[in-house]
């Protein structure tokens, strides 16, 4: 599969004046969103927009395969593995996986470790299953991920079901872990496309919607062990579980058994291809990993108070909080008049939370960490 040459100028992304750290929904780069405006009226040079396209013309079998093939390149897939897109969001994929991977009375292990993973845990916890919960977050009101190597997993467990960064609380493992011959299943909505060191051989399975870091809402992906997916036509059917839902179905249909999002499919091309053209994910990795060392290096010279332990500070969402609640949102009006934008800390934690995915610069990164030094020596 050849990809196609695309025409943006990767050194045009920091044109952005706003800088905006939603925590997904989330900042797409300033090329990737100049170049879908240009193409969206006449995408394929046919006077016809991707918004209205059949997904059976050719144009539209070409678009899908070759993003089929970006992705596999961008997120690193070994050829152990399949890779469909689904128009399902993660939190459905929370009720679907366990229905591919497990049929009813057997065993699976669960990770409490943040909002997300708690309500993949309540799917399961709703299943004929026997579900291990191997470690339990709330017990340090998700501060810690705790330390994996000392968890108990019982041996019959079919999976280890783990989120790998938690948005909400700002936790990420620093090591993926893994356990043995126990293969993991990997929420990865806010770090797919951000970390290079998936420990595939034990890797049953990865999923992450697309809106965080390689794209925008409406599409998701899937990347399923290829015998855990030939094993799963059986197992679907155990379950019970209907077809349109069944990711052999879907990977046998070349991930159009339904009509897919053709739009957010499109759009997710055009940021895979951008990434691709910045140095693919290690590059991402990297400016990941400079954008936490500026937030974090603010976070600890005073003022501003962490909310999790270091050893397992997220690289993608930087959440913090001021001595009394009055100057958080000081801090986050303020910001607002820098055009920092979308800072505020999620409802039931409060505070400041400032996301930067793959769609927000290092520049953006150095202006909100120069910000909080001035305002540190202002306010502070
Ligand atoms: C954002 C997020 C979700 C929710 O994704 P939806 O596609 O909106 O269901 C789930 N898990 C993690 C880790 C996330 O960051």
């Amino acid at each position: 599969m050849i990809i196609k040459k695309s025409s943006f100028n990767p050194n045009e992304r920091f044109f952005m004046n706003v800088h905006y750290f939603s925590p997904g929904p989330a900042s797409l780069p300033e090329a990737v969103r100049k170049q879908i405006k240009e193409e969206l009226l006449d995408t394929f040079g046919i006077g016809v927009s991707v918004m209205e396209i059949s997904h059976r013309s050719k144009q539209y079998e070409q678009l899908n395969e070759e993003t089929h093939a970006l992705a596999r390149k961008v997120f690193q897939v070994p050829n152990t593995h399949s890779v469909l897109f689904s128009c399902c969001g993660a939190q459905q994929h929370f009720s679907i996986i366990p229905q591919h991977l497990s049929k009813p009375g057997e065993e699976i292990a669960y990770t409490d470790t943040g909002i997300w993973a708690h309500l993949a845990c309540e799917e399961v916890f709703a299943m004929p299953r026997k579900i291990n919960l191997v470690y339990d977050g709330r017990n340090c009101d998700y501060v810690s991920l705790g330390n994996p190597s000392k968890w108990d997993i019982p041996k019959n467990s079919k999976y280890v079901h783990l989120t790998v960064n938690n948005t909400v609380y700002g936790t990420e493992y620093a090591k993926i872990p893994t356990f043995g011959d126990i293969p993991i299943v990997l929420d990865m909505t806010s770090s797919l496309a951000g970390r290079t060191d998936i420990p595939w051989e034990s890797t049953a399975l990865v999923y992450a919607s697309a809106q965080k870091n390689f794209g925008i809402a409406g599409v998701s992906v899937v990347i399923i062990r290829n015998d855990l997916l030939e094993k799963s036509r059986e197992i679907t059917k155990a379950n019970y579980l209907g077809k349109a839902l069944s990711y052999h179905a879907i990977f046998d249909t070349k991930s159009a058994l339904n009509t897919p999002p053709v739009f957010p499919i499109f759009a997710m091309n055009r940021m895979l291809k951008w990434i691709d053209h910045s140095g693919g994910t290690p590059t991402m990795e990297k400016w990941s990993l400079e954008k936490a060392k500026l937030i974090y290096s603010e976070i600890d010279a005073g003022l501003y108070i962490g909310r999790t332990d270091k050893d397992c500070r997220s690289r993608h969402n930087f959440v913090f909080k001021l001595p009394k609640e009055e100057q958080d949102n000081h801090f986050i009006a303020e910001a607002a008049k820098h055009n920092l934008l979308e800072i505020k800390g999620y409802r039931s934690v409060g505070g400041i939370r400032a996301s930067m995915y793959n769609g927000v610069s290092v520049e953006s990164a150095s202006v909100f960490a120069e910000f909080m030094r001035d305002y540190r020596k202002k306010f502070g």
